[in-house]
């Protein structure tokens, strides 16, 4: 998963590009790049942090009114340099660019790159496949009176080319800022603008409440939009499939306080923790208190104790300083680090029955830990709750899930799930009870039933499991 954010502006865009990078900084924190250009390109990317990438002295260098920038959470190559985004290539025109999501058919795009357009895909981040084939089709053109319309046909010609999620922002020199997503729809992305007609278009719209741009709207599957040098704004359906926006940008990777598809992140997860009260109770077991771990768990949490009449507290203390553990290389150091990360508050927890809700079980190494951690604290019995339904499937659309061996829920039934974390009882949101809320905004929930809306098949995960394997080793 990765954050985009593209400004298209009167003034310099530097400041407002990095400190509004940085309200993305949730959806991935491998790498962080910008773009900005004022006659030229200006680019400074590098492993880690908005804040350890950034310096002063390079708010000073990215001159320029148009910018993109990106924080990378890396899903299909390295998280070396070269990797980061974003990436830009010279002809047509100069363009640069950006992308959240994830390409599924990278190797037949590689080979028509090369074939058909003799270009060489020299880095193994899929942006190239999406910048190498627009910049494929846009040279096709009269570029010496292009129009928008053209530019929307190669939106359109590089949609039918590349399949996947992917929701994209690119700088065309001197000529605008043009944004589209994959016809499915599946990665978020919003556009706002300012009192002097300033565009910025982001994957979240938390990034505009603080840059003080307004809310203008999501893109619709497969649309593209162009703002031009007058600053004036174009829109174009480019080629459209059934909708299928990711369901677990809700319940995990957007930010509580963004509005996605014209809804709240905190209301849905309000939503789905009152849908989650059915389920408890289905179990048959009764909570003393509810706890969350945090952050993520909390609307869950407090809307499933509401919900079931039972006391809501903070059971877990987080340390906020200490690195992700979902990614980090070796089982030993994600326990560990799970471990340093949260503790419980005793007096909440002690001789009760706990219910502890996360957003998700993936692997189960943080449920395993939280259940035994909560149990050291006198925890009289361990209800561990999942807002997600069970994990099945790896997701290819994006969101780095851990391969289909790894996840717990793919091979052991609810009571092999359930002893292996060493819980008195699990629950899971109900996969029914999930759809039943999203009956107006067609989901993806491929990681839950394996049925992925590009309708890829075991032989082409395997080729793609092959692929990131690959990539991460190059
Ligand atoms: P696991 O410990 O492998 O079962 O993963 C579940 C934990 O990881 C939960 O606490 C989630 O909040 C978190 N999580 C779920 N999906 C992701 C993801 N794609 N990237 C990072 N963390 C995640």
């Amino acid at each position: 998963m990765c954050g985009i954010l593209g400004l298209w502006s009167h003034d310099d865009v530097a400041e407002r590009l990095i400190y509004g990078m940085a309200t993305l900084q949730h959806r991935g924190q491998d790498a962080a790049g910008a773009v900005t250009f004022d006659g030229m390109f200006h680019v400074k990317k590098g492993e880690g942090l908005v804040s350890q990438v950034f310096a002063e002295k390079h708010l000073e260098r990215l001159r320029g009114s148009a910018g993109l920038g990106h924080v990378r959470y890396a899903t299909m190559g390295t998280t070396d340099e070269i990797d980061a985004q974003p990436q830009y290539v010279n002809y047509p025109y100069g363009l640069a660019m950006v992308h959240n999501g994830n390409v599924v058919n990278f190797s037949a795009v590689r080979d028509t790159l090369y074939t058909r357009y003799h270009r060489l895909v020299d880095t193994s981040n899929d942006v190239a496949l999406l910048l190498y084939t627009f910049a494929a089709h846009l040279e096709q053109r009269d570029l010496a009176d292009l129009s928008t319309d053209d530019l929307f046909e190669c939106v359109r010609a590089t949609q039918a080319d590349v399949e996947g999620a992917y929701s994209v922002i690119s700088i065309i020199a001197n000529r605008g800022m043009l944004a589209f997503t994959d016809p499915h729809g599946i990665r978020p992305l919003s556009i706002a603008a300012r009192g002097d007609g300033d565009v910025a278009i982001a994957s979240e719209s938390s990034s505009f409440d603080y840059l003080g741009y307004r809310m203008r709207g999501d893109l619709a599957p497969g649309e593209a939009v162009f703002v031009d040098a007058d600053m004036t704004l174009h829109r174009d359906q480019g080629l459209r499939r059934e909708r299928a926006f990711c369901v677990f940008e809700y319940i995990y990777f957007a930010r509580e306080d963004s509005i996605v598809q014209g809804r709240l992140v905190a209301d849905e997860r309000v939503r789905m923790g009152q849908a989650l009260a059915r389920a408890v109770r289905d179990a048959g077991v009764t909570p003393d208190v509810v706890i969350d771990v945090p952050a993520s768990g909390y609307f869950f949490a407090s809307a499933l104790a509401e919900a079931l009449g039972v006391p809501y507290r903070r059971g877990l203390a987080k340390n906020a300083h200490v690195g992700r553990s979902f990614i980090t290389a070796t089982q030993k150091r994600r326990e560990r680090l799970v471990r340093q990360k949260l503790n419980p508050i005793r007096n909440v927890v002690s001789g009760k029955r706990v219910a502890v809700v996360d957003d998700s079980i993936v692997r189960g190494t943080t449920s395993r830990h939280l259940v035994a951690l909560l149990r050291e604290a006198g925890a009289r019995e361990v209800i561990m709750v999942s807002a997600a339904p069970p994990i099945r499937f790896p997701c290819i659309y994006g969101i780095d899930m851990s391969p289909h061996e790894e996840l717990v829920a793919a091979h052991c039934d609810l009571e092999r799930v359930r002893a292996s974390l060493g819980a008195d009882a699990l629950v899971y949101q109900s996969l029914d009870a999930l759809q039943e809320l999203y009956r107006d905004l067609p989901c993806c929930y491929a990681c839950f039933d394996g049925r992925y809306p590009t309708g890829h098949t075991r032989e082409t995960l395997s080729e793609l499991a092959r692929e990131k394997d690959r990539s991460q080793r190059s």
